[in-house]
């Protein structure tokens, strides 16, 4: 996936949104390709929601997992 600036004027697609897009995410995939245009407003709500999510794992939680099996 890449974040590229908007070079046409279209846009936001985020629900509801009625801004011009500054952003595009393109995505590329075999046979399909997608653009997704974005405000920055937008980019940012999708920033922080994604944040939420997606959290880098603290390092106790990653060497507690690697207990040996008795
Ligand atoms: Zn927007």
């Amino acid at each position: 996936m890449e974040l590229i600036k908007a070079r046409y004027r279209i846009r936001c697609e985020m629900g509801g949104c009625r801004s011009v897009s500054d952003f595009t995410i393109k995505t590329a995939r075999v046979g399909i390709r997608a653009h997704l245009h974005v405000c920055r407003g937008c980019l940012g709500g999708l920033y922080e929601l994604i944040g939420k999510e997606i959290v880098p794992k603290p390092i106790e939680n990653v060497i507690g997992g690697r207990k040996k099996k008795l």
